[in-house]
């Protein structure tokens, strides 16, 4: 009997779970799916249950096999939801449809196969030559032959501000994927988002939804919003005029020069960027180390916003509540935020070379999922890397493993029982946080874990 436990039942290991289901041949095997939240096979991203929360990925391209994109559309008709495959779909849809790959997956019947769910939180890991021991927070142990880190989203990180006294205030939204925030949010409540990706797009687009007549102010270093999604665009691969630049520089310069080209000739600069998913990590991979931190720190926020892409709905939106004026798009650098005696949020920042202030009764974190793995709060992660299981890749964006996911020891081993997918692979290969790169990662890790 093989045993593989997945720890994480998100999107990234409900997948990695139903691949190994479907695929399982002869061997006897044993899935545990450990998971802490209550909706087990949602994750942070699709556990949402709130309509006006958008997938950013249109529906024709969301289906959870590599070999089949267009499935998750498909199973939206066959339920008879009314939807296009260009349509961006609340993204609490995807979660009933990974809910019913999973419940599909334990349900199989096949002699040799057992997937339990595991409602725990891992809290601990030992690895032996050749097995491995999960501890659960319930005091229950799980001894395996392979185990699986599919740990997703963290909570943000605090912005970096040096009093950190206003942390403590219970109307301080650390994690603004929790729904939590929203009942707690009163109508006229001025309200301070710190980032302005598609996390602040998802508050304010549910606060205007409720009718929230407070003002919503976000900022962020360049204040820059989410590009929009134009879809029906095309532009041919042009991969190999990138070959040999180990510059990143270099490497914008061509991705930059076919934007022009492509806005000139009637396609779009956004088809440009698609045309590089592909190829995204090879890129990534062949650039020195160097050049990857230099774009982490100096040129990632503008990809980001012109890869992340907002639907034009929620554009829309936004653009209408700016001109309301009930959302405010600021750029600043954050430099103080204090608690008033009247327990208000005081928020210093600099923008356009003065100082500005503003106040707010509600500060929602919008910075985004801390990928620092030494500073995320987690017994599990805290022992994973005392125990030197784990240890951060070099540009602290993840765990550091090899590209096909095998977790690398403190010693600097690639373990043959250790795995990871999903957004903790960014570091080694940065495309690797979305359900198109996450579907092939989990395919390919639950064939070579039944191979093995
Ligand atoms: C708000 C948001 C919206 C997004 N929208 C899209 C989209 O539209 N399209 C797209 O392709 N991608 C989207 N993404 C990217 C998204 O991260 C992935 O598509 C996918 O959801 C990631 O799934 P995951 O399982 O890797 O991570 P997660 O969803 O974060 O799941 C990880 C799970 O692991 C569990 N866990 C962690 N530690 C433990 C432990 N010690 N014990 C037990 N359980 C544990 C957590 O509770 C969590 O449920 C979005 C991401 C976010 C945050």
């Amino acid at each position: 009997m093989k045993r593989i436990t997945i720890i994480g039942g998100g999107a990234s290991g409900t997948l990695l779970a139903v691949n190994l289901a479907a695929n399982a041949l002869e061997k006897e095997i044993e899935i545990n799916l450990v998971e802490n939240r209550s909706r087990i096979g949602r994750g942070v991203a699709f556990g949402t249950t709130i309509d006006s929360h958008l997938l950013n990925v249109p529906a024709g391209r969301m289906g959870a096999f590599p070999e089949k994109p267009a499935h998750f559309h498909e199973w939206l008709i066959a339920k008879g939801y009314p939807y296009g495959d260009h349509d961006f779909v609340p993204r609490v849809r995807y979660g009933e449809y990974l809910r019913e790959l999973l419940s599909e997956a334990t349900g199989i019947s096949k002699p040799n196969l057992r997937v339990n769910l595991v409602d725990d939180e891992a809290i601990d890991l030992s690895v032996n030559d050749d097995s491995a021991e999960v501890m659960l927070r319930s005091g229950e142990v799980l001894p395996s032959h392979a185990v699986v880190l599919a740990l997703g989203n963290h909570k943000p990180p605090h912005p970096s501000v040096r009093d950190l006294a206003f942390t403590s205030s219970e109307r301080y939204f650390q994690d603004p994927w929790s729904s939590q925030l929203y009942e707690t949010i009163q109508p006229d409540d001025p309200i301070f988002i710190v980032g302005t990706g598609l996390s602040m797009v998802d508050v304010a687009l549910h606060l205007h939804r409720r009718g929230h007549r407070g003002k919503i102010s976000a900022i962020s270093t360049r204040g820059l919003l989410p590009a929009v999604h134009k879809l029906g665009y095309s532009y041919p691969p042009f991969a190999t005029e990138l070959n040999g630049l180990d510059r990143i520089t270099d490497v914008l310069k061509v991705v930059r020069k076919h934007m022009k080209l492509a806005d000139s000739t009637g396609s779009n600069w956004r088809a440009v960027i698609d045309s590089l998913r592909p190829v995204t990590q090879d890129i990534w991979r062949d650039l020195p180390i160097p050049e990857k931190r230099y774009f982490k720190q100096h040129l990632s926020r503008y990809w980001n916003v012109a890869r992340h892409r907002m639907p034009p709905e929620a554009a829309e939106i936004l653009k209408e509540m700016q001109s309301a004026g009930t959302l405010d798009i600021l750029k600043g650098r954050l430099k103080t935020i204090e608690l008033n005696d009247g327990g208000e949020f005081v928020i210093g920042f600099r923008s356009n070379g003065s100082t500005n202030s503003a106040t707010a009764n509600v500060l929602v974190n919008c910075i985004g999922s801390e990928s620092d793995f030494s500073k995320i709060d987690s017994l599990f992660v805290k022992n994973l890397i005392a125990r030197d299981v784990i240890r951060c890749d070099e540009l602290s964006l993840g765990i550091n493993a090899t590209p096909d996911g095998r977790v690398i020891n403190g010693s600097g081993t690639p373990s043959s029982i250790v795995f990871t997918l999903g957004t903790a692979l960014k570091g080694i290969l940065w495309e690797s946080t979305a359900i198109p790169e996450i579907r092939v990662q989990a395919q390919n890790l639950a064939r070579g874990l039944l191979n093995d």
